[in-house]
């Protein structure tokens, strides 16, 4: 027999599936010799009360033994005859894309600019070490995407587009833990996702497909008005390639070669908002004690707390982003002469430090508050923004890979911070004016954003927490115009714009969903 239940109980007695089902047992007056399982099917902590709950819904097995998976596999099958797809970039999307694509029948050829997944993680240690960066191999570029080395937090704000339980079933089936399929708030860790990304690598390729890494889209094939393929080059011999079929172009918010290669060539795009800031660093310790209303922090059963703020200040929202608890703050840039900063952390969140973004929205319209000239509705305005806030910030880090920063009181005061806390960031800290240097526009929301969430939350604002700039990669600063209906780009037929990078998505789930539409569509295309 299989019962279904919702609970709500201590952390302690969520700890396991045995200390589950000691729980049921007892609750309701059930044998515990005849419970063969219990499965937990949704999980989610409610600490909002100084008692922390948690609150479970379970399913039962009574005298009969569970299944090993809770979820169905999927099956791929044999596509090595079928017609190709050239899908561009290796993230989320691009991968994605590629099994939806042999789901329908279709054989991908991928090309990635950077390294697989293992080869990759050399080049990023070197980012720390010698604060050189390859600009075709770090934490944006290369298999996986930018969602190789990231927290891999599988939650997404939109619940509209696509079926995001096919994607956690995806990634169960590559290797992810199973608990991302109960967790309200899923994550992977960044220690897990190279295996997982390498599991669906191997699955492209035994059904026939291709994938080519340093292989570098150069520009596209166009006939008329259509799109017939794609001219790349391989990074190492310099040898140009061409790949035939329609194109799925999933190369990422950071391609910004791509970007100048469409505008370059009347192809059209649209200027899109971001959100710029700092990283913020707090010891985990206290993030835990605040959030857990309990001066021991979060004990031995709840895992590394998260929080969440928003508010707005002078017409713009101003929000924590992409919080990474027991993470590390990263160097996510992907060329010489810029500093941008990110966030990951392992699966067990298990650092002493937790870190988010904290950003300020800015529009297109906003840009004349910089103080640039750029013109106002150049559809590249907003990278040229990024390109500028990233370069300023390098040369304030000493032109290296030292990041400027600053205590988090200090910089609402307006204060230089004599020294700097310890933190997370292995190619060190400058200490940096980030209230003098920093835009304005960005700045003063940024403190009275601060003041706003450390009266929500006490003793979020403090001098233990540290801002390390500079946050710009939130989102995409352009969008690959498209039609809404068949997803080709508004004028170009058999071209895909697709994920993070055409202004889509934002975040791993929301850029595999859309790498899945985008295969459906051209499946329909060429059908
Ligand atoms: C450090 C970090 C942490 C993050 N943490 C999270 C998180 O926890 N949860 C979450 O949801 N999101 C997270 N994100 C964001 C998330 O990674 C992205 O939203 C997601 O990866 C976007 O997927 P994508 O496939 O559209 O683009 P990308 O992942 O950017 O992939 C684009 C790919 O295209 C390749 N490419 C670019 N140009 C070319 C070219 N000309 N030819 C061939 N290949 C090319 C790139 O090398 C890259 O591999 C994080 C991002 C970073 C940088």
């Amino acid at each position: 027999m299989v019962y279904d239940y919702q609970i709500r109980v201590t952390p302690q007695q969520a700890y396991c599936e045995q200390t589950i089902a000691e729980f049921i047992a007892k609750e309701k007056g059930l044998d515990a010799r005849t419970l063969k399982g219990v499965r937990v099917l949704r999980k989610s902590i409610d600490a909002r009360q100084r008692v922390i709950y948690i609150n479970l819904s379970v399913r039962v097995y009574v005298n009969e033994m569970p299944p090993e998976d809770m979820y169905s596999p999927i099956e791929y099958h044999d596509v090595s005859e079928k017609k190709t797809v050239v899908v561009v970039g290796a993230g989320p999307a691009g991968l994605f894309a590629s099994l939806r694509l042999i789901e329908q029948g279709l054989r991908p050829v991928v090309v990635e600019r950077g390294k697989d997944v293992h080869e990759r993680k050399k080049d990023i240690a070197l980012i720390s070490r010698t604060h050189k960066v390859d600009a075709e191999s770090n934490y944006c570029f290369g298999e996986g995407g930018a969602g190789a080395y990231s927290d891999g937090k599988l939650y997404t704000r939109s619940k509209k587009r696509g079926n995001i339980g096919k994607i956690l079933t995806v990634f169960c089936q590559h290797g992810a833990s199973q608990s991302i399929l109960s967790d309200v708030h899923p994550h992977i860790g960044t220690d897990r996702l190279p295996k997982v990304i390498e599991n669906i690598r191997h699955t492209i390729l035994r059904s026939g497909g291709e994938v080519h890494f340093n292989t570098k889209m150069t520009s596209l094939q166009i006939v008329g008005d259509m799109v017939t393929g794609i001219k790349a080059v391989n990074t190492i011999t310099g040898k140009e390639t061409e790949y035939s079929g329609p194109v799925i172009l999933a190369t990422g918010h950071s391609a910004r070669d791509v970007y100048r290669y469409l505008h370059g060539s009347s192809i059209e795009i649209q200027q899109k908002g971001i959100a710029v800031g700092v990283r913020l660093e707090h010891p985990s310790e206290l993030i835990d004690r605040i959030q857990y209303h309990n001066k021991n922090g979060r004990g031995r059963y709840l895992p590394a707390a998260e929080y969440s703020f928003v508010t707005q200040v002078g017409g713009r929202g101003v929000y924590s982003f992409c919080m990474c608890p027991g993470g590390f703050v990263i160097p996510a840039t992907t060329g010489p002469r810029q500093i941008v900063v990110n966030g990951m952390s392992p699966s067990n969140r298990g650092t002493k430090w937790s870190n988010s973004g904290m950003v300020v929205e800015v529009r297109p319209e906003d840009i004349s508050h910089f103080g640039l000239s750029y013109e106002k509705d150049s559809p590249l305005s907003m990278m040229e923004l990024q390109e500028h806030l990233e370069s300023t910030c390098w040369q304030q880090g000493n032109m290296r890979q030292t990041a400027p920063a600053q205590r988090m009181a200090d910089f609402v005061n307006n204060r230089l911070s004599y020294d700097l806390p310890d933190s997370s960031y292995s190619p060190g800290l400058i200490s940096s004016p980030l209230h003098f240097w920093m835009p304005s526009f960005v700045s003063d929301r940024l403190k009275e954003g601060f003041k706003a969430f450390g009266k929500k939350s006490h003793g979020f604002l403090t001098n233990d927490a540290v801002l390390i700039a500079i946050e710009t990669r939130t989102s995409s600063p352009v969008r690959i115009t498209r039609d809404v209906e068949t997803l080709q780009h508004v004028r170009l037929k058999g071209l895909f714009p697709c994920g993070e990078g055409a202004g889509y998505a934002g975040g791993i789930v929301s850029a595999a969903v859309d790498g899945e539409r985008c295969a459906e569509m051209c499946s329909a295309y060429l059908s």
